[in-house]
């Protein structure tokens, strides 16, 4: 039965086995116990399914096909590989999927704003827009290197009518963000809700976004059977704090012949600080309200952490991977910069698809796969995002390469 796991996990207080919680000051216990309750009573209300269902297909651009990708399959010689198209989403990415619930939420709270983190800028612009289009105000807070590297999204966030404020303490990254993000929410908590951008941060937002990403995995099911008439053998997605992969999981985890991977980015090396591969080289800690995996310095503080891709270099990782990889339900995969833009490349030139760096680390992770694999067997990768957002970046720093296919 598909829903089982879903309907027992997490428990009462949030836990996926001793994974998950919410280490919370005293000033948000109220805040994050109305959360809780109006979400129960949202996901139990057919008026808020209705509205969900209505502004997915009829704005968001749901669903979302699933494209096999010949040329790629052909190119590595072994597993099919089959696309999941989140980069179809209006804004680009999966994130849409729990903005716009998170700021219908924020409504039925009667709260007038949405503050948020965001790393790549994805999550800043898909909540941007959810405002705009529900007629809330939103304020996003970036490290100020991201806001370097990203700035077509900062554009657009400013063009949305969102606030952008820079986080300019540290490394100036996703993590130096949610700081930010916490401490404005703070000082504004009568007004404002916290929309967190994965399934990360203190119960109920891990439950609450996977819940609202699970139509990826749900759709999927349908989908795939479409094509091949049986589940896929193998789903990859990449992890950063893990919505887009727990997204596409969801829906398979009572489907024990599934495997299910989870990319985390591997940087330009295994020292610390060089890569942002949590579930490998992390140990168990609390940060940013939550109890999981986190990459720490020798202070135990977390790790300076780095990936090519701005929306996974975070040294912790939602609580639920941390608990279905700790009882081997899900396997970790490994991809490195080098990799995700040979991937970016690949997809581009045999697909005619341009990947999010994201999403890149999925695709590099399931072409080595594929090649190990024989031909019966299929691969469903979570193409988290377009990338649009890096391909300034890519060609300044990745020459094209003129391959002739
Ligand atoms: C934000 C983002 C990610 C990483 O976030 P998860 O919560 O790990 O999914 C991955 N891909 C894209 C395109 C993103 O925008």
């Amino acid at each position: 039965m598909a829903t089982s796991y879903l309907q027992t996990h997490p428990d009462q207080n949030g836990y996926f086995g001793r994974f998950g919680g919410a280490y919370i000051p005293p000033i948000l216990e109220q805040p994050f116990a109305d959360i809780a309750r109006a979400y129960q009573e949202l996901k139990n209300s057919p008026k808020f399914i209705q509205d969900l269902q209505y502004v997915r297909k009829h704005y968001q651009g749901r669903p979302t096909p699933i494209s096999y990708a010949n040329n790629l399959t052909q190119h590595c010689g072994g597993a099919k590989i089959y696309l999941k198209r989140e980069d179809l989403n209006h804004s680009g990415a999966h994130k849409l999927n729990h903005c716009m619930a998170e700021v219908i939420l924020a409504k039925h709270l009667g709260k007038k704003k949405v503050i948020a983190e965001t790393g790549a800028g994805q999550h800043g612009v898909a909540l941007a827009t959810a405002a705009a289009y529900f007629g809330l105000e939103c304020e996003i807070h970036m490290g100020e290197v991201d806001i370097a590297k990203e700035h077509p999204n900062v554009v657009r966030m400013k063009i949305l009518g969102a606030k952008v404020i820079p986080a300019t303490h540290g490394l100036k990254t996703l993590k130096e963000a949610v700081d930010s993000a916490f401490d404005s929410y703070v000082a504004q908590v009568d007004d404002a809700i916290y929309c967190i951008g994965s399934v990360v941060g203190p119960h109920p937002f891990p439950m609450m976004v996977r819940d609202f990403q699970s139509v990826i995995g749900f759709e999927s099911k349908e989908q795939f059977l479409e094509h091949e008439e049986r589940l896929p053998d193998n789903i990859v997605a990449c992890v950063g704090g893990g919505s887009n992969a727990m997204g596409i999981f969801s829906a398979f985890i009572d489907e024990e012949n599934v495997n299910l991977y989870g990319v985390e980015p591997m940087g330009r090396g295994e020292a610390l600080g060089d890569h942002a591969a949590t579930l490998t080289y992390g140990e168990e800690g609390i940060m940013h309200g939550f109890n999981s995996i986190m990459l720490k310095d020798a202070k135990g503080e977390p790790a300076p952490v780095y990936s090519i891709g701005s929306g996974i270099d975070y040294p912790s990782v939602g609580p639920e991977h941390a608990y279905l990889k700790d009882i081997g339900r899900t396997k970790v995969g490994l991809s490195n910069d080098e990799e995700a833009v040979d991937a970016f490349y690949k997809l581009s030139q045999l697909e005619g698809i341009i990947p999010a760096l994201e999403s890149a680390h999925a695709v590099a992770y399931a072409m080595k796969l594929a090649a190990t694999l024989p031909k019966e067997q299929t691969i469903l990768v979570n193409l988290s995002g377009r990338g649009d957002k890096d391909i300034d970046f890519v060609v300044e720093h990745y020459p094209i390469p003129n391959a002739k296919f």
